[in-house]
This record gives C-alpha cells, structure tokens and sequence, in this order.
C-alpha cells in the first residue's frame, strides 16, 4: 500500500548537550533503513542546537506548541518559531500533555489546525488508559480523539501521522500485544474509512507507541496496519537503531 515506515524518538524532558551529541553520534552510526523515516522529538530549547547536528535525512519535532504565531503567552512556542529553526514536525496530543496539562480533544484540534496551516507536519497522539481499556472503551476513545481532529486536518492527511499510544503501556515497560495493536490500528482504520474516505483510510500511516524496546520492536512491527513507532524511553539509547531497522 506504499506507507512509508515512520519511527519517531521521543526524548521527553531528557537530554543534556553530552547526552545528545551521544545519541545523535549514535543515529549517525546507525546504519539506519534508508527505506524508514526518522523523526526525534526534542525538548524545545534544544530544537535549533538538534536541528544543526543531525543529517537532513533525519527529521526535528518539537514535542508541543501553542496555537497562535505569537504574542503574550509566556512559556509557549509556535509551530512559526519551530520552523524558523528547521523543524518541521510537531507531535501533539501526547498523553502527559492530556494527563499532566490537562489538555482536552478541543485544544489539542485546534494546535493541530494551526500547526497544519504554519506548515508543521504532526505527530497525532491518541490513545486510551488502563481504565478506559478495561471498561471496553477502547475504540470509543480512540475514536473520539481522531474524530475531534477531522476539521482541525481538513484534506491535510498526507501532513498527519497517526500515534495510538495505549496510555497504559507509556513508560510502564509493559508493551501491548501485537494483537491488541493489531486489532486497533485495524479498526481505526475501517473508522476513517466510514468517517473520512477510503483513500485516507488506506494512506493514512498509524504508529504504535508503549514501552517499545529493540527486543519487541520487529513482531510489533509485522502487524499489517502498523507503519512505524512512536518510542520514548529507548529512543535515549543505542537499540533506537535497532526500532528504526525493525523491519528489515
Ligand atoms: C512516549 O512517551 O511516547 C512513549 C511511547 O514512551 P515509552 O516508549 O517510554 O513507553
């Protein structure tokens, strides 16, 4: 179907200069799939810093955004400032940003909708927690959150990636199955189908993020309706090669 696998490093709030030199020397090592694209997530003050050690082959996301260009809101940055330094993606919507900051489906619509039109491509996370899962909620959440993002994304999905992250597998070292993730991404998918077109549905590429590991990554990656990862904790080591080479 032509979807290109996309692996994307989410550093959180983790890095020093020392740190970054080694994980970006790392990346440089690689070798990476030159059939997969890499995108790390970088706290914003490193943005420009990131941006200029990293080959152009390798993409710069900031983690968050505001949603206007500029003004009076102190602590923010906009997708203009991101560009401005060379990034071009955003990831948005993260759990911890739902959880710690209390962002809702609205606000994280309307970052989108403006990253989109300031010429960010986005990272778009969604995903339900443990309660919601056990609760069998699953696909209503997930479908509520894609769903408040339809106008925010208009007929920009080529600008969009899809991050399901099962909120209770984040951090926690404990993965969803390939078949949970399987069985969501396959029906996110027939969800967009009837909800967006055929087209979007089939193009669309959806990411699995939770506690994925070098040593988890290659039968997570086998799953049909899995076109790359969204990884934290092990995109600060070496294995982060070994995620973005999982499917090789
Ligand atoms: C994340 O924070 O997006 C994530 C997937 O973290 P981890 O891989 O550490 O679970």
């Amino acid at each position: 179907m032509g979807r290109k696998f996309v692996v994307v490093g989410n550093w959180k709030m983790n890095g020093d200069m020392k740190q970054i030199n080694e994980i970006v020397n790392n990346l440089k090592k690689g070798p990476l799939d030159p059939n997969v694209e890499v995108v790390i997530g970088v706290p914003a003050i490193y943005l420009a810093y990131v941006k200029s050690i990293v080959p152009d082959t390798i993409g710069v996301a900031a983690q968050n955004c505001w949603k206007v260009p500029k003004g009076a809101f102190t602590g923010e940055i906009s997708p203009a400032m991101i560009k401005d330094v060379g990034a071009d993606w955003v990831i948005l919507g993260h759990s911890k940003r739902r959880t710690l900051f209390g962002e809702k489906d609205d606000l994280i619509a309307q970052k989108v909708a403006h990253a989109i039109e300031s010429g960010l491509k986005v990272i778009a996370c969604i995903g339900e927690t443990l309660d919601e899962r056990e609760a069998g909620k699953t696909e209503e959440v997930v479908f509520r959150q894609t769903k408040a993002l339809l106008p925010a994304i208009g007929s920009n999905w080529d600008k969009v990636v899809l991050a399901y992250e099962c909120v209770w597998a984040i951090g926690t070292g404990k993965s969803a199955t390939p078949q949970q993730v399987q069985d969501v991404h396959a029906s996110l998918r027939n969800w967009l189908s009837t909800n967006v077109s055929a087209d979007v549905a089939a193009k669309v590429r959806i990411q699995y993020g939770g506690s994925v590991t070098g040593a988890t990554a290659k039968e997570l990656a086998a799953c049909p309706d899995t076109d790359g990862f969204i990884v934290g904790a092990a995109s600060l080591k070496p294995e982060f090669v070994d995620i973005v080479n999982a499917t090789q």
